[in-house]
């Protein structure tokens, strides 16, 4: 008897419902772990407290001096909080997070003892991260990375440590992390959004890109997880026979949280409440066992941080609720995959959101250059975005049968579909007077503050407006969103700085009016912008066929979707809008592609120790019985016994050929590894991963599932779908 998948399934059946904590006001304890505002005040003298607030809003420098007395500051409150450790906290490029953990103890040279943290500390550190990826800048520059500190995203306890976060450098200056390019994404949205929006309110000082993630996941008794070498080792199931229930009938979908569940989920939402994660709402998702959280929307920089450590405490949680948590975008075959929709927007310093339509004319035309411009950069980088949630789990849902597709549209609904039919009507050049009322009156003016066919809205487009917000929801649910809030805000800042240049042009040149040329720039930008605009639901070959005739990018893979990157095209966006060079744009996607190139490949080998180590085993266990049997009723029945024996011997027969079959794929998919493995350039090699090694799993899952209904419960060597699915 397969000894794992039975003391697993015993295991899971002890679990006892644990009682939900007491929170009491979340509102009280919101922080407390956080070094914010409040102890800021608190614990830093007022010159160093000015110092982080202007860095934290005008990018401000902070000095030798200063950085000395906010290490003080922080070091009191950190030890006031009983944290006897501090860490750099920093995202490498492999998408999770990192640290290395300093004892604030120390000893002075006369050998007395202390603890110890000063502005040295506090700024820079030279982790040994020389296994981190960096796609060839360290060995290209000869030089290490280190950590700087990130003052906009204020440091935080986590259990005993204090957790500074940070960017990750070369001595060069590359960026070995996904931080340092958003943070200069977010610097040149801002820059050339407060130019935009000056048109409108003179006093906008600052435009901040806001987020606002929804994490999906699923959750797994730890020692059924725990059961499965492929869900150890991979993330997700490599195979498994679909339980007879699935998610039909759509039972699980925002039903009742089962208790163990909801017991797990108030325990993170204390601990995300005292890390100043505002999450904010719960429910289940379509999937059994699968569910989502998210929170209030933050600034972009902060939001990413906050769900980078979400994912850890989760991690965390789970495992004292006995728990594992899934977040790979495709754990189980024949149910919903696992997303991570990101909500986005731009919102001024004086507290205006730019995404959503306001009261006035004046107003609603801000909305509208806000929202054209983003339709527009959509449109013209549209691959580009595609290839921001490029990856090998993230493949599984995008261009496979699940929404969203990875052809990239946008949805606006019906309402601003006419409104914009209307702008494309407008005159060019000057207007008259009777245009501009009747502009005002009826199509600007008329837009309402709520859209009403937005609450209606279309759930499978990759890129919705939601009434106030842009919704990505292609994003895969292991994805660091700093990498597709990276690209948004950069080809963002990008259109707006064109759009801002051609307005100017109308308005110094052509003597017209402001809000005239801003209708006439818009009018063309809706023109040529046509094609990225689609209100179906995406699914199917026709929309495939019609994206193809809009000359919209299809790229189902993510060796295909990287390629992207590195265009003469993108080499020119980000050089312009300062976010990455052209040698940190070719080190980051030779690390995609590596990261892709190492998914498939222990994949495959996982497989291969499945099939032949569990799954070949575990068929002939099941043969001899039979055998034994048909041998048994030959010996009684003699001639006779081919009657008796004809379902045995049919099930022999068909075990006897899926052994056959399965072994046959695998070794041919193991040659077919062996080929890629030769293969010295990345791009080749993780072409060859994608298109000669990986078609075999699907078919080797085929032969496996196949074998799992044939053969004896006792006898299957991995814990089946009903079970890791349904255990509450
Ligand atoms: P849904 O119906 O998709 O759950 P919600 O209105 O509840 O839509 O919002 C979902 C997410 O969108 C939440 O994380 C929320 O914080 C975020 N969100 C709302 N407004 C904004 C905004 N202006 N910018 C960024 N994210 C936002
Ligand atoms: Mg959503």
């Amino acid at each position: 008897m397969p000894k794992v998948r039975f003391q697993a399934l015993a295991e899971s059946r002890k679990r006892e419902h644990t009682s939900i904590s007491e929170i009491g006001k979340r509102s009280e304890l919101f922080g407390k772990h956080v070094f914010n505002e409040d102890k800021m005040l608190q614990f830093l003298t007022r010159e160093a407290f000015e110092n982080v607030k202007s860095a934290i809003f005008q990018g401000n420098k902070i000095d030798r001096k200063i950085a000395d007395q906010v290490a003080e500051g922080m070091k009191a409150w950190a030890l006031s909080m009983g944290a006897t450790h501090y860490t750099h906290w920093f995202q490498p490029l492999t998408g999770a997070t990192a640290e290395k953990h300093d004892a604030f103890f120390d000893i002075l040279p006369d050998g007395r003892a202390m603890e110890k943290f000063g502005g040295a500390q506090l700024v820079q550190q030279e982790p040994d991260a020389s296994s981190f990826p960096s796609g060839g800048i360290r060995n290209t520059f000869e030089a290490r990375g280190y950590t700087a500190w990130d003052p906009t995203s204020p440091a935080f306890i986590y259990k005993t440590t204090l957790c500074i976060p940070t960017i990750f450098v070369a001595y060069t200056g590359e960026a070995l992390d996904n931080k340092a390019p958003l943070l200069r994404a977010l610097h040149a949205v801002d820059q050339a959004a407060t130019g935009v929006a000056q048109y409108f309110d003179k006093n906008v000082r600052k435009v901040y890109a806001t987020l606002g993630w929804e994490q999906e996941y699923f959750l797994v008794d730890k020692a059924l997880a725990k059961s499965r070498l492929d869900l150890t080792m991979t993330g997700r199931t490599l195979v498994g026979n679909f339980s007879a229930k699935g998610q039909q009938l759509d039972d699980h979908y925002f039903g009742v949280i089962p208790p163990r569940v909801l017991s797990f989920m108030s325990d993170l939402e204390k601990e995300c409440t005292k890390l100043g994660i505002p999450v904010k709402t719960r429910h289940n998702e379509v999937a059994p066992n699968q569910f989502e959280l998210a929170p209030v929307f933050e600034e972009a920089n902060l939001s990413v941080d906050h769900n980078l450590l979400l994912m850890d405490v989760m991690e965390e949680i789970a495992d004292r609720h006995h728990f594992s948590v899934l977040f790979h975008e495709k754990p189980f075959a024949g149910i919903n995959g696992s997303g991570k929709h990101n909500n986005w927007s731009l919102a001024t310093d004086t507290g205006v959101n730019l995404l959503s339509p306001g009261s006035t004319p004046m107003k609603n035309l801000q909305f509208l250059t806000f929202f054209v411009n983003t339709i527009k950069a959509v449109d013209t980088y549209e691959e580009l975005l595609r290839a921001s949630i490029a990856s090998a789990s993230n493949d599984h849902r995008l261009g496979a049968n699940e929404a969203p597709p990875s052809i990239l549209s946008i949805f606006i609904g019906k309402q601003l579909s006419n409104v914009l039919d209307e702008l494309e009507g407008v005159s060019k050049g000057k207007l008259s007077p009777e245009e501009k009322t009747e502009l005002k009156l009826n199509v600007v003016g008329k837009i309402p503050e709520i859209l009403l066919d937005n609450t209606d809205r279309n759930r499978t487009s990759p890129f919705a407006f939601t009434g106030n917000k842009f919704e990505m929801r292609g994003v895969g649910s292991k994805t660091n969103c700093a990498k597709p809030m990276t690209i948004l805000n950069t080809i963002v800042a990008k259109q707006l700085t064109d759009f801002k240049k051609e307005v100017d042009v109308l308005i110094d040149k052509k003597g017209l009016k402001k809000d005239e040329a801003v209708f006439n720039v818009l009018r063309e930008y809706i023109k040529t912008s046509k094609r990225i605009r689609f209100e179906g639901d995406g699914y199917g070959m026709e929309w495939q066929e019609e994206a193809r005739r809009r000359k919209l990018s299809n790229n189902k893979n993510t060796p295909e979707a990287l390629q992207v990157i590195t265009s003469k095209e993108s080499l020119e966006l980000f050089k312009e809008m300062g976010v990455m060079s052209e040698v940190e744009l070719k080190a980051h996607q030779e690390v995609e592609l590596g990261a892709y190139i190492f998914h498939i490949q222990i994949e495959g080998r996982v497989l291969g120790e499945m099939v032949y180590n569990h799954i070949i085993p575990a068929a002939i266990r099941y043969q001899n019985i039979l055998l034994k049997n048909v041998s048994g009723l030959k010996e009684v029945y003699g001639a006779a016994h081919k009657n008796v024996a004809e379902s045995q011997l049919n099930i022999l027969e068909q075990v006897g050929e899926h052994i056959v079959q399965i072994k046959k794929l695998t070794d041919e998919m193991i040659d077919a590894r062996k080929r890629a493995n030769g293969m010295a350039m990345s791009n080749k090699k993780a072409q060859a991963y994608c298109n000669n090694v990986k078609p075999y799993f699907e078919k080797i899952r085929e032969q496996s599932d196949k074998l799992e209904k044939l053969i004896a419960d006792d006898l299957w060597p991995f814990t089946k779908y009903r079970e890791l699915l349904f255990a509450k």
